[in-house]
């Protein structure tokens, strides 16, 4: 598998070869499949550029159904701290849909810009991604989340403008955690 960039009006959402590979273990393409989640962690690897280089599975502790997932948020918490230790910036959410092409509920929604306006983080979005039982690209629906929009991002075209802010928001740095 190789990387996927999307394009957000914060500039590329670059994810990672080994990402991918999570979310594709985590397809929900068995019936008796349940919804998984995690978090993703990565790098700002150009002004304009996001390497989203992790995405972990559900923690222990998180519910899971077919329809909905409830991730442990004290042991999402301490993931976040320890990722950070190693330079790995949190970056936002994602989870799994038993839909070919999924898109975002509207408690999905409401529940990411909470994050947004709650946690302390770098960040002027965060990412929500959810993975559906389709092939990539197509089964990745990936939005960046601020406290008042959801706003889907898309695959990168060839020759793309870079005239954009930053999803990286440096007076924001040393304000984590
Ligand atoms: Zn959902």
């Amino acid at each position: 598998m190789t990387d996927i960039v999307f394009q957000s009006r914060f500039g590329e959402v670059i994810f990672s070869a080994g990402c991918l590979a999570v979310f594709e273990s985590f397809q929900q393409k068995k019936v008796s499949s349940a919804e998984a989640g995690g978090q993703l962690f990565g790098v700002f690897t150009e002004p304009r550029s996001v390497r989203v280089s992790v995405a972990t599975g559900p923690s222990r502790g998180s519910l899971r159904s077919r329809f909905s997932f409830h991730p442990n948020r004290a042991a999402e918490k301490r993931e976040i701290e320890s990722f950070h230790q190693r330079g790995l910036h949190y970056l936002g959410d994602w989870h799994s849909h038993p839909e070919p092409r999924p898109s975002p509920s509207l408690s999905d929604e409401n529940k990411m810009m909470q994050i947004f306006g709650a946690s302390h983080h770098d960040l002027n979005c965060v990412l929500m991604v959810i993975v559906g039982t389709s092939e990539f690209p197509d089964a990745l629906w990936v939005g960046a989340v601020t406290d008042s929009d959801v706003a889907p991002l898309t695959i990168r075209p060839k020759h793309a403008d870079v005239s954009h802010p930053s999803i990286c928001n440096p007076a924001r740095l040393d304000r984590w955690c």
